[in-house]
Order: C-alpha cells, then structure tokens, then sequence
C-alpha cells in the first residue's frame, strides 16, 4: 500500500530524496548569509530525537508512526532514545496516572535543553474519557507542553502533523529563548529551577 500522498517525500523532478530549505537570508554569486539561530533551528529540527513515553493504547499508534508505513525516519527522528539525557523531544502518549506525574516530571527534568514536548491523544493532553480521581487530567499539570495532539487514538497522521509543528517551533527558536526571562518564567510557573 502507498504511503499517504500528503507525506511522500517526491520533488517535481520524481527524486526520492528532497532537500529542505534553507533559512531566511540573503544570497548572491557564490555566498549566502542567514542567522545564527536559522542555521541551528534547521539543524535541529531536522535531527530531532524522541523519547517516547507510551504508557497505553495511544503507544500502539506511535508504533505505527514508525513503522514501515508512516517512518517518522523521514522527519530525521529515526534514532529514538531511551535516556532522557540523550533526547530532545518528549512524547507523551497515553493516560497519564496521577502517582506516574511525578516520574513524567522526573524524565522532563533529566532532558537537556533545548528539550520539547509533544502530547498527543485525549488522555495525555487533558484525560480523555478518564475524569476519575487517579488520572491525571492533562500532563500540563506537572510539565510544559509545546504541542498538542486531539484525538483518542490520533491517528499515525496526526502524530505526524504534531511532530512537524514541533518542527517548525524548533526550526523557528532563536537560541536565545532559553535564557530569556519568558522561558525562566514559565519554568518557575511549574516549579522547576
Ligand atoms: S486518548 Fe484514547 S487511545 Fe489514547 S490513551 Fe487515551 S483512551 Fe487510549
């Protein structure tokens, strides 16, 4: 079976391979000048390592997502990563308990920066069907979320669609957010230091 036709990656010309662009800037006769933070955001955006945190139905979608047929490899993210110290982009999928809050906030808080969040499905992004006194109702309750993804289960589709808004932020963050007062504000709204 083909793949989507929205998510081949096929130029005009047929190639199998298509480069991205590149970052705002001027060019000319054999030079082209840009922004410090497009170069890094185009760099990273395109090597993005996930860390997934599935505890429930939601997983099995997000082992689609990377399977054969949807290959989140072609987003540069085909290299997962099972320590937070290693990864930059947090996906939460599944309902989120409230006793599993505090080792959720535990993994966000062993990640480096510049580090993300993706939370996708109902239960992960507000508790879904799951309104009872043990479930967490949204994992924005204990970190910060970047992008949220609906659904109960969101499609492989729509794993994608959040993973390449996580892309655009990532592409678009000037490298100096993280030391802005902003981002230190929104840090210490969560309690972390
Ligand atoms: S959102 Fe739906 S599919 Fe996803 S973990 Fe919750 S109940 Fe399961």
């Amino acid at each position: 079976m083909a793949r989507p036709v929205q998510y081949n990656i096929k130029n005009e010309g047929g190639k199998a391979i298509q480069v991205v662009d590149s970052p705002e800037g001027f060019g000319g006769e054999g030079f082209f000048t840009t922004k410090l933070s497009g170069v890094v955001g185009l760099a990273r955006k395109n090597s993005i390592w996930p860390l997934p945190f599935a505890t429930s139905c939601c997983g099995i979608e997000f082992m689609a997502t990377m399977a054969s047929h949807y290959d989140l490899a072609r987003f540069g993210a085909e290299r997962l990563g099972f320590s937070p110290r290693q990864c930059d982009l947090l996906m939460v999928m599944g309902t989120i308990s409230k006793k599993m809050g505090p080792v959720l906030r535990q993994v966000y808080l062993q990640m480096a920066e510049p580090r993300w969040v993706l939370s996708v499905g109902a239960c992960a992004c507000s508790g879904g069907i799951f309104d009872t006194y043990s479930v967490l109702q949204g994992i924005d309750q204990v970190i910060p979320v970047d992008v949220y993804v609906p659904g109960c289960p969101p499609r492989p589709e729509a794993i994608l669609d959040g993973f390449m808004k996580i892309q655009d932020l990532v592409g678009k963050e000037s490298i100096r957010r993280r030391n802005g007062e902003k981002y230190q504000e929104l840090l210490t709204s969560y309690g972390i230091q």
